[in-house]
Formats: structure tokens, sequence, C-alpha cells
């Protein structure tokens, strides 16, 4: 990499990474506990893809697959697209995003604020398997790089140096080893990358993906159903994410998702998505499973501004069955 590219990733690094690791208590069932959350939306473009973003480039300006002035295209539902506009916009790069034509308007609208071009992909189109292929076609060009977020193993590798690594340094902070790991899938970056860290370290760390129970692509191996929780289980299992290397899938409600994201931002002032409300319910019930006490780790992947347009923004009833239900948030202690 020449040192005019190399400086500009130098540039940036501070605006990535480095995001404060949150232990938050509460009670599940009257039983005191605590969870440990990535405040992710901390990062340049707000979500946890920007490191992703970051790596993917990085590696391959050093591999020499892309050079400037390429063009970058990528699928996404939302924040891989947000992630690698901003950087593309850093670098000077222009930007093609794919996405399936139902993702919130206020994604559309940001990629678009990083100068992006956006071209949505309707379900008769093919969706979001549509818009991997329409990427893939257009990769074939000369001068255009397709970063694949859900086949290049670097997703991972980000997640393993970057990521993992820095919760597990602050997780000394706190004085604990994960016992156990919790994120929704989208790509299976996350997880896969926390589970490869943190197992190094305690090789009995629990590494569960999680899936929505109205849409259990996860456990099924296909698309089936709907749900409201944007940025995991798109319609397929990536080829990324080894469910092998992984233990017992988690299933939650979206609609619980929801009320638990509403409730983070109403009761604790952490204003997260509706994945982050999974994951933390998620977490929650197993951390249960293992007995309460247990250190477990989970990532708030983005924040609620792209969500405002969306169910998010709905009241829904606390039902009997939901955990959050369950669930009494009692405190917030921060460190970077
Ligand atoms: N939550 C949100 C809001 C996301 O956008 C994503 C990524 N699509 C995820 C969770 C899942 O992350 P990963 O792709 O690493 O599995």
């Amino acid at each position: 990499m020449d040192d005019s590219i190399q400086n500009k990733f130098d540039g940036i690094r501070q605006m990535i990474s480095n995001t404060p690791l949150m232990e938050i208590s509460f009670k599940y069932k009257s039983r005191p506990m605590k969870i440990y959350a990535k405040a992710e939306y901390y990062n340049l473009s707000g979500s946890i893809k920007d490191r992703v973003a970051y790596y993917i480039l990085k590696k391959a300006y050093e591999k020499g697959d892309v050079k400037p002035g390429d063009t970058i295209v990528e699928a996404t539902s939302g924040n891989t697209g947000i992630a690698f506009s901003a950087m593309a916009a850093y670098l000077g790069h222009p930007m093609i995003v794919y996405m399936p034509d139902w993702m919130s308007e206020e994604r559309i609208k940001i990629m678009k604020s990083f100068g992006a071009e956006v071209r949505l992909v309707s379900h008769e189109e093919g969706g979001f398997l549509g818009a991997i292929a329409k990427s893939e076609k257009l990769s074939e060009n000369d001068g255009v790089f397709l970063p694949g977020q859900f086949s290049n193993y670097d997703n991972v590798i980000a997640h393993v140096e970057d990521t993992g690594a820095e919760i597990l340094k602050q997780l000394e902070l706190f004085g604990c080893v994960p016992d156990c790991v919790v994120a929704g899938v989208g790509t299976g970056g996350t997880i896969m990358g926390l589970a490869e860290a943190f197992k190094a370290v305690n090789p009995k760390c629990e590494a569960r993906p999680l899936e929505p129970k109205n849409s259990p692509t996860l456990s099924t191996g296909y698309k089936t159903g709907e749900h409201k929780i944007a940025g995991i289980s798109d319609e397929f299992i990536p080829s990324i994410c080894k469910l092998d290397r992984l233990d017992d899938v988690v299933s939650v409600d979206d609609i619980d998702s929801i009320i638990m994201a509403q409730r983070l931002s109403r009761e604790l002032g952490i204003g997260v998505g509706i994945s982050s409300g999974a994951n933390f319910i998620g977490a929650a019930e197993a951390l249960d499973r293992l007995g309460g006490s247990a250190c477990c780790v989970t990532t708030f992947a983005d924040d609620n501004k792209k969500y405002l347009s969306t169910d998010y923004a709905k009241e829904f009833e606390a039902k009997d069955e939901y955990i959050s239900s369950h669930i009494e948030l009692t405190g917030l202690k921060a460190i970077r």
C-alpha cells in the first residue's frame, strides 16, 4: 500500500473501535445479574460494521485487490452499506449499494448522504439473494471491488483482532473472563469472531448465535417467515457462519426485542436499535441457563436513529411470556 493511502487509514483509525463496554445490572425473574454489552454505535458511521469496512478495505489495499478510484459495490441490509459508504467517501471511491427495498427509509438516506448510489431490489427481483447476485455480477467488471461480507473471512478476523481483543481487555478491568457470548447473526461475522477470540482465552466459553423465533433461518437453513429485527436473519446461512463451531442457537421474539430496546432507552438512556434489544434478552436467557453469575457478553450493534420510522416507534403490549416482562433494569457502569 502506498504511503498516502496508509496515511489515510491512519488518519481515521481513532474514529473507529475503542468503544465503551457497559456492565448492565438488572434483575431477571427477581435474580440479580449483569451483562457486558459493547456500545458499537460509538463508531464512525454509527455501527459495528465500521470495524468491518475499515478492516476489509485495509486488507484489500494491502493485497492489491482494490486500488484508488475503484468503485466499491456491496449488498447489504443497511449498516454495512452505511459503513462502506462512509469509508468510500473518505478514501475517494464511488460506492454502489444493492439493498432489499423493504429496509428503513433512514438507511437509504444515510447512504445517500455519504454520496453512495443506492439500488433497491424488490422481493420479485430476488430480495436479499437477488441483491447479492446483482453485486456479484457488477463486480465482474474491471475497477470494481466487492467486499462480499457474507463470504469474506476478513469480516470474521476483524472481530477476532479488533472487537474481540478489545472486549477481552475491558473485561479484565471488570475482573472477568467471558463464559458466554450471544450475538444476532446477519453475516455471522460478529459471533464467529467473538467465539474465536473468547474460546482462545476460555475454551469453555459458549458462543450462541441468535435468531428471531418467527424467522428461524439458522435452525431451518432457509428463509422462513418475516420478522422485525433488521440486520439479522436475512434469508440464508452465510458461508462464513460455521454453526458447527458455535453452541446452541438462542431464539427471541421480535416484539419482545423491540420492547427491550425501548426500555433500555427509556430507563437507562441507552438509545439502541432493535437487534440490541434482541441481544440483551437473548443474553439474559443464556445467562439464566448458566446460573446467573457467569460473565456473559453481547453487542449493541447500532443505535435507534435508523428505526424511528419503523415499528420501533410503536407501542406494544408487554406479555407475560416475554423475557423483557421479567427484567428490571437496575444500573449501568461503562468503561473504555
Ligand atoms: N445488528 C444489526 C443492526 C446489523 O446491522 C447487523 C449486521 N447486518 C447485525 C446485528 C449482525 O452482525 P453480523 O453481520 O456480524 O452477524
